[in-house]
């Protein structure tokens, strides 16, 4: 069929099975040409399909030469509606990985559960014998716990509302919004969902198991962001759930201290993509961000920031971290360069200004991309398969 964009808020409903392909393919020329280094060989991807997860995944095999196995959750089509964007991502990304003569197998479903745990630990024994990187990049919106509960997660603050300014993604206007804090309960509920606990899950069934190597390291991605943010982001629910997280970086490390196993924080830069678009003043913030660091010559995408992460940063084993051991991608972003121009004008930014101040045209673009869509080598007039 002909698959056009059916945007409905911050979501695309389709997804384009040759733009995807498209997006892909490009992702890999970025990582080829950034380089190469020394670097794990067998890695294991937690919520491998999209956003900082897939370019994970890219950077490493493309980067280090490695062998991935992915985790994802993504809806395969059903003959009249699209599969989802990363589920053709993910196709992509094996086909074009195998004939680059890389094994790359991918699992689809739950990642929270004890059944992936354990289909992939056979997976890994099998295929592997032993990971030696696991990347957790899960970003979900809800979580079926083992008791059978299905908590979800909130993007609210802690203690008062807060009112700020966001970028109405309808409309493109801006609108004032109101976020209301988050109950004890909703906090506790974002902490299970995006905090530590599944990551920890993972690295203790694979340690347990047998299945981690020696020296191996792992990884999952956080946020912090300018003062702006902070109420919705840092120091939010969500943040709860980064704090725990980096929490566990921490236990993991000292836990697993016999097989030298090191977690790490990466602190990545604010982008578009599908969870980042669903919290509110955080796209406005990204528009600014973009038009700033565009002109500055300093913006990256999920590819670019992940092939600083894998091929410069951890680079050779030698891994560079700030004081409290965390590693800093969003270096560039929260340059005082940067971050002046936008407190500068965040105030006085409206619906008017926005166009000149921010980059709307970046953020739509970004956005359409992740779905496969506009893309000037790709001929949407065509029939595809889906
Ligand atoms: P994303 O939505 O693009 O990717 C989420 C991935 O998780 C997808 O592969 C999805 O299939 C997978 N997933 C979701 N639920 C799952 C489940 N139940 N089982 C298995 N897989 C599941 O999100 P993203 O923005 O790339 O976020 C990845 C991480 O990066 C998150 O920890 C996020 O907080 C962090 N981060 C994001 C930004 C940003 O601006 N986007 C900035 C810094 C850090």
């Amino acid at each position: 069929m002909v698959v056009e964009p059916k945007v409905k808020g911050f979501i695309c409903t389709t997804a384009h099975p040759k733009g995807c392909e498209e997006s892909v393919r490009r992702q890999i020329e970025c990582t080829k040409k950034f380089g190469k280094a020394e670097g794990p060989k067998k890695v294991l991807v937690i919520g491998s399909s999209t956003g900082y997860g897939l370019s994970s995944r890219i950077a490493v095999t493309y980067g280090y030469g490695a062998d991935t196995i992915g985790v994802a959750f993504e809806r395969e089509s059903n003959g009249k509606r699209t599969a989802t964007a990363g589920w053709y991502n993910t196709k992509a990304f094996e086909k074009i990985a195998g004939e680059d003569g890389y094994y790359a197998k991918s699992f689809n479903g739950d990642g929270f559960s004890r059944e992936m745990k354990d289909d992939v630990i056979q997976c890994i024994k099998e295929d592997f014998g032993k990971v030696d990187m696991v990347v957790y990049s899960m970003a979900a919106p809800r979580r079926t716990l083992p008791s059978g509960t299905t908590v979800s997660s909130v993007l609210k603050t802690v203690g008062e509302p807060f009112t700020n300014k966001t970028l109405d993604l309808r409309t493109n206007e801006i609108k004032e919004v109101t976020v209301p804090e988050a109950d004890e309960d909703e906090i506790k509920a974002t902490i299970q969902v995006m905090g530590g606990g599944d990551w920890r899950d993972w690295i203790m069934s694979l340690y347990d198991a047998g299945v981690l190597a020696e020296g191996a390291v792992t990884l999952a991605y956080s946020y912090i962001g300018p003062v702006v943010t902070h109420a919705i982001y840092k120091d939010g629910s969500i943040g709860q759930a980064k704090k725990h997280l980096y929490d566990t970086s921490v236990e993991l490390t000292n836990k697993y201290k016999d097989i030298g196993l090191k977690a790490y924080i990466s602190v990545n830069k604010a982008l578009v993509t599908q969870s980042s678009a669903a919290i509110p003043i955080v796209p406005l913030y990204i528009s600014m961000l973009y038009k700033v660091m565009k002109e500055k010559g300093l913006h990256e995408g999920c590819i670019e920031q992940m092939n600083r992460l894998f091929l410069e940063k951890l680079a050779g084993g030698v891994v560079q971290t700030d004081e409290a051991g965390r590693i800093r991608l969003d270096d560039y972003e929260m340059k005082e360069e940067i971050q002046s121009r936008i407190s500068e004008v965040w105030d006085s930014v409206d619906s008017e200004s926005i166009k000149e101040l921010g980059d709307i045209k970046g953020y739509w673009d970004e956005f359409y991309n992740m779905f496969g869509f506009g893309y000037d080598n790709v001929d949407y007039s065509e029939d595809v398969e889906i």
